[in-house]
């Protein structure tokens, strides 16, 4: 009769098919050091193994199963030909295979730079950074080595109160002390920015459009101000779902820019990678960047090291070529017209979505918006309810809950991003979700119909159970 294997019951034959549940000591691994007792894993068959695999992927939510309108990640969905091409084994090779050996790969990192550039309208280009958050540390080293060039000790950063968090992060990080500035109608404040800047000013980081989805109408005053304090502008490119084949930050009058691959230029991310960062600048400060350049002299395409101000490497090998390849393809499938038109459905997304849900919502700041908008839920406080629960009970119309309390200027925020590839009967059946919240709120909403209820995000955050013997003693 068939029985099947059980993992406690590891198969190891010797020549002539003995088998013994002992471990066996072979000759790679010294007798000292071999294992004497079976590791203790689970008892389970294989079929146990796969239901427990497949229930866990379906307890799973991603763009390919419904709307994901986490406002400020462009969760936008990725098309399945880039995975695929990302998964071609030519593409597989060893970072320090020979330059002559994968100069296919070298002209698309080389051909990715200067797409990038181009729709960055920067002069110079890394693709090193593992994350944007990667990228702005990147981008405020190379500030940092630019004003001790020119024997000037700089050390503060301006960012606005619209701020993605990782700013002010990556800038402390960086040994820069963070100066934080209010808004006025929803964009930079100009007295504010006046009155700090000074000779210690290293840079003014901004995000452009801003996190409520605002485009800084007076970002060439900005660009003035800071340049005429002798400070650097950084823009913030994370979300350039909005702008581009319409406007370049390099055109804007910023100094240097980081891209994030994994939102405006495909890849699926969300719980913490992959990414890519790369980081773009204009001409004089291309000599900070990190090394090695991917560079092509008209016959062949290879890695510079002969940067003798670079700020040096600031990632293993290369870079996260698998990310950098998706968006290559993506770019290349799409091309500069196909990027413009995303920029516009991204956009004219947003706004329908706005004009339909400001009715039930308080919409802080009335002007235009371009990927995003920022809600706010304090309406729901009239009803005993909260941003939370509005979040909570769109979890069980089967919809992902938009990004909430951040930007923290807006009370009570909900900051929502439809992206370019929703069709509009997903964003409908989203807007009469969160309509019938808006009217009827419950408090304390703990969502029914997922796999988790509502989870102790402290908890979560502090108190990891990351194995299953921790799960065990916890809830013994
Ligand atoms: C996502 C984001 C970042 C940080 O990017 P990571 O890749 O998560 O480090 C920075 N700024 C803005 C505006 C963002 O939306």
């Amino acid at each position: 009769m068939f029985r099947q294997a059980r993992y406690d019951e590891p198969l190891i034959f010797e020549m002539g098919g003995k088998n013994t549940s002992e471990p066996q000591a072979n000759n790679v691994v010294p007798e000292k050091l071999s294992r004497k007792k079976l590791p203790n894993i689970p008892k389970l068959t294989e079929v146990e193994v796969v239901r427990h695999y497949t229930r866990l992927s379906q307890m799973n939510y991603g763009v390919d199963t419904g709307f994901y309108p986490l406002g400020s990640c462009t969760m936008k969905y990725t098309p399945k030909i880039v995975e695929e091409i990302a998964g071609f084994e030519e593409v597989n090779t060893h970072p320090y295979q020979d330059e002559s050996t994968v100069q296919g790969l070298l002209k698309i990192m080389y051909e990715l730079q200067e797409m990038l550039k181009e729709i960055g309208g920067v002069d110079e280009m890394t693709l090193q950074p593992a994350a944007g958050a990667h990228g702005e540390f990147t981008g405020l080293l190379i500030t940092k080595a630019y004003h001790e060039s020119k024997n000037e000790s700089r050390t503060e950063v301006i960012l606005p109160d619209t701020a993605h968090g990782t700013n002010p992060a990556s800038a402390h990080m960086a040994g820069y002390d963070v100066i934080e500035i209010p808004s006025e109608n929803g964009m930079v404040s100009i007295k504010a920015l006046k009155n700090a800047l000074s000779e210690k000013t290293a840079v003014f980081m901004l995000t452009n459009p801003n996190t409520l989805g605002i485009f800084e109408e007076n970002v060439f005053e900005i660009a003035e101000m800071v340049h005429d304090a002798g400070a650097l502008l950084y823009y913030d490119g994370a979300n350039l779902n909005a702008v581009m084949g319409k406007a370049r930050p390099g055109d804007m009058g910023f100094d240097i820019v980081h891209f994030n691959l994994h939102k405006t230029f495909c890849t699926p991310h969300g719980g913490g990678g992959p990414g890519a960062g790369p980081v773009g600048v204009k001409k004089f400060l291309g000599k900070f960047l990190p090394v090695p350049v991917v560079e092509y002299d008209g016959k062949k395409y290879y890695f510079n090291y002969d940067k003798p101000d670079s700020i040096g490497k600031i990632k293993g090998f290369h870079g996260n070529f698998a990310v950098l390849l998706k968006a290559y393809v993506y770019i290349k499938l799409l091309g500069g017209n196909g990027l413009k038109d995303v920029s516009e459905i991204a956009v004219l997304n947003a706004n329908y979505m706005k004009k339909k849900l400001e009715k039930y919502f308080e919409l802080p700041h009335k002007n235009l918006r371009k990927h995003e908008f920022v809600l706010s839920g304090s309406k729901l406080k009239e009803k005993n309810a909260r941003t939370l629960d509005a979040a909570k009970m769109l979890l069980d119309y089967g919809l992902h809950a938009p990004t909430i309390y951040f930007p923290l200027l807006v009370d009570e925020a909900i900051m929502i991003e439809p992206t370019e590839t929703e069709p509009k009967y997903e964003m409908d059946r989203f807007i009469d979700a969160m309509i019938k919240i808006s009217e009827s709120p419950l408090k304390n909403y703990s969502p029914k119909n997922t796999s988790a209820g509502k989870v102790d995000e402290a908890g979560a955050a502090k108190d990891l159970a990351l194995s299953w013997k921790i799960v065990k003693e916890m809830t013994s």
